[in-house]
């Protein structure tokens, strides 16, 4: 059977660029493609009409668009239709997406009225196999189906963005009948850049372990400071915050917390395994079932007290054993130092 694929793309909050999650579903859709020697499509959910001039020129690929004021913003009915609108004017026997937040709601239900069907989570194709994870990454499972539509979401991070210099292109623009609207977006409401810790896209992830609220040397707890050292390395690099259990937990138990950190922070077992270029752990033991969340950071390292804690053993690259305290008083200094 000839496979026809179909990327289908959305541009960020700001309405003119494709997201970086929507460019690297571009990258798998183009390597699928060849590996299968099948059609590629292209499909770009936008308020306004892509420009004539566009990056996805060099994909080669039959570049279709829907768009209009109606999809300026997420919502189920605008989206769901304009995804389903691309999927059959493509023929779509596969469909790669971007596990974003805004096609994550609607693909399950796209996939229902095309009678296909769905998997998340994915991360490596190979010819008509999608590979995920199952049980926090635990096992890894290799699934192939029979049904088309197949829709496929990607996770973000596992493949590179496209790229190429912008180049004129032939957009079709695709007609959606829009479905009653019931749902008004008002406008948006989301935490202050440097409110919100968890930046998948970064290239670093500080990890901060309950060694920061635990009494020092001098006999005494320096959470404000702690709090402090933290946020500043924060927002000086553009890091993502990750934690350990021991220190998320730690609020239930009357013990002093760090104000910004919440369960969403937790990296292990039990909490997440995202992936960044480079990790550092902060007064954190490095152990098993904290560093199994730390799976897909290429580089790790640590600062602990302890030289036999886990990270020693074989766990990180590199360990300073040190005090996390001076050392990131330093490190944010030489940070302040490059800025000024
Ligand atoms: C079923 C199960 C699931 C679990 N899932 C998870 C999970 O998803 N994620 C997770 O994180 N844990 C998980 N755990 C808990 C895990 O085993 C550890 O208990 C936890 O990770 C310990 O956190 P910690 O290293 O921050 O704290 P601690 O073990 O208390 O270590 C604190 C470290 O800070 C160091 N330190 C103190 N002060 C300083 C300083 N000034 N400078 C440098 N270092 C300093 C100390 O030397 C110490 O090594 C799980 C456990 C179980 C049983």
């Amino acid at each position: 059977m000839t496979e026809s694929i179909l990327v289908l793309t959305h541009v960020d909050e700001n309405g003119v660029a494709l997201t970086k999650a929507s460019l690297e579903a571009v990258t798998a859709g183009l390597e699928l493609a060849a590996k299968l020697s099948a059609t590629l499509t292209i499909g770009i959910v936008a308020a306004v009409a892509p420009p004539a001039t566009c990056v996805l020129a060099a994909t080669g690929a039959r570049l279709l668009a829907v768009s209009g004021e109606a999809f300026a913003q997420p919502r189920y009915s605008t989206d769901a239709a304009a995804c389903e609108a691309l999927c059959r004017a493509a023929a779509a026997t596969i469909v790669l997406a971007p596990g974003s937040a805004r096609f994550t709601r609607v693909a399950a239900g796209v996939a229902y009225r095309l009678g296909g069907c769905i998997d998340t989570h994915i991360t490596a194709l190979a010819g008509t196999e999608a590979t995920r994870w199952f049980y926090r990454q635990r096992v890894e499972a290799v699934l192939s189906r029979d049904a088309r539509p197949w829709f496929l979401l990607l996770d973000a991070g596992t493949h590179a963005a496209f790229a190429a210099e912008p180049a004129t292109a032939q957009i079709e623009q695709i007609a959606v009948e829009l479905p009653a609207l019931h749902t008004t977006v008002s406008g948006l409401r989301a935490p202050l850049q440097d409110a919100q810790t968890i930046r998948p896209d970064a290239k670093i992830l500080l990890v901060a372990g309950a060694g920061w609220t635990k009494k020092q040397p001098d006999g005494q707890i320096h959470a404000t400071e702690a709090g402090d050292l933290i946020l500043g390395f924060l927002g000086a690099t553009g890091a993502s915050l990750g934690s350990s259990k021991s220190l998320v937990d730690q609020g239930g138990e009357g013990v002093p917390v760090l104000p910004f950190l919440t369960h969403m922070n937790q990296i292990g077992q039990t909490g997440a395994t995202p992936r960044h270029a480079k990790g550092l752990s902060t007064c954190c033991h490095g152990e098993e079932p904290h560093v199994v969340g730390w799976r897909f950071i290429a580089d790790r390292r640590a600062i602990s007290l302890d030289p036999n804690c886990g990270w020693t053993r074989g766990k990180a690259d590199v360990v300073y054993i040190a005090d996390a305290f001076q050392v990131m008083s330093k490190v944010n200094a030489l940070l302040d130092a490059g800025k000024a």
